[in-house]
């Protein structure tokens, strides 16, 4: 187990395009951490600044206290699964596992044991002399994860490994991932574009975009409190205001939106950066099953609207609702009342409880 520190690292390329800025990161011993982001963002390139196959542009990188930047991948200890498997098709799944070993040249008869073990481990138990190509996408990728893990590595480094994998495959093997670190409490970096993949087996998550880290947190911190408005859209479904702070009154602020709708809003649910001052710029999150229908009565939070539209999901209905300028998605539990429908009038509660200043 070790901790994996990134030290102001920098990536450019050949012709100037710099693909990777001034990332600064620490991974915990144990951790199962996440690079997030949309294709091209950096997180390959992140990987294998860390695996060893790239090298930093500027910066450094530490496994505990020992600067590794500089070092080739076979003298770091990491085993890594690659988003195509990069395993040999002709060779047997013994012969795929055992060449990290080989390389090594760890002795035959120990060989045979670790392989065995290692199969185990991914459930692969006897399948020893099946050739690569006799096997299904799912058994592929836990080839690949046995032969990371069949070198006892100090760390585990996962590039996109369930997308060649069809939806319900996806979701088992990712679980199936996520019990294998749990019980090796092996150190783990894993990248996806996938942001429920990330939720659903992530200690923390690193949102990435162009280059750079927006945020880094646990699930629910981002999901409840996204540092960006890229975060905010990126992770699950927002909707944004944007508004202009009214008052002030302790942790209590009245913010103005889409002209003349006042919304109050709790100060203490607000990203650290944004400057609650009377005149100044805001952005409120808030999460469509944030808002509520509201009851009769009610006043404070509470927009009048008219359904747009209705999509109606089971435990949930879906309701896009026109508010002056404003376009709110609601997701509304089936228990609150019955449906409405397009054209109604519907009024809106948006709870402070459930707001965020984002920026
Ligand atoms: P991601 O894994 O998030 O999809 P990558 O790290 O693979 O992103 O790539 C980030 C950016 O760097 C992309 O714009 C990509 O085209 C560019 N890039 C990746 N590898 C190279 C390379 N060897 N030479 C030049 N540009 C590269
Ligand atoms: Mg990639």
């Amino acid at each position: 187990m070790i901790t994996v520190t990134l030290k102001n690292v920098s990536k450019v390329f050949p012709g100037g395009n710099v693909v990777v800025k001034d990332i600064n990161l620490t991974i915990r011993a144990g951790e199962f951490f996440t690079l997030l982001g949309p294709s091209g963002c950096g997180k390959t390139t992140t990987l294998r600044m860390i695996a060893g196959f790239n090298y930093p542009s500027a910066g450094s990188i530490f496994f505990d206290d020992r600067d590794v930047t500089h070092l080739p991948p076979n003298e770091r200890g990491t085993g890594m699964v690659f988003q195509n498997y990069a395993l040999f098709p002709h060779m047997t799944v013994f012969e795929n596992v055992a060449f990290g070993l080989r390389v090594r040249k760890v002795p035959q008869a120990q060989i045979r044991e670790r392989v065995a073990a290692a199969l185990a481990q991914v459930r692969l138990a006897g399948m020893e002399e099946r050739r690569i190509d006799q096997l299904s996408g799912g058994q592929q990728q836990r080839v690949a994860l046995a032969r990371a893990l069949v070198i006892q590595p100090n760390l585990l480094l996962l590039d996109e490994p369930l997308s060649n994998l069809d939806a319900k495959l996806r979701e088992e093997t990712r679980t199936e991932i996520r019990r294998l670190q749990l019980a090796s409490g092996i150190t783990a970096i894993y990248v996806t574009h996938d942001q429920a993949e990330a939720m659903a087996i992530s200690d923390r998550i690193a949102v990435m975009e162009g280059g750079r880290v927006h945020q880094v947190g646990t699930p629910p911190e981002i999901y409840h409190r996204p540092a960006t408005r890229f975060v905010a859209t990126f992770i699950g479904k927002s909707n944004l205001l944007e508004g202009v702070v009214d008052r002030i009154d302790g942790n209590r602020g009245l913010v103005k939106v889409a002209g003349n709708l006042v919304i109050g809003v709790d100060l203490e649910r607000r990203n650290p950066q944004v400057k609650a001052i009377p005149g100044n710029r805001v952005l409120l999150a808030v999460r469509p099953e944030g808002i509520q229908l509201a009851q009769p009565g009610e006043m404070d939070n509470v927009l009048a609207g008219t359904v747009l539209g209705v999509e109606f999901g089971g435990a949930y209905t879906e309701y896009t609702v026109g508010v002056n300028n404003l376009k709110l998605v609601a997701s509304v539990a089936a228990s609150e009342g019955e449906l409405r429908r397009k054209n109604d009038p519907i009024k809106l509660k948006l709870p402070p409880e459930r707001i965020y200043l984002v920026e």
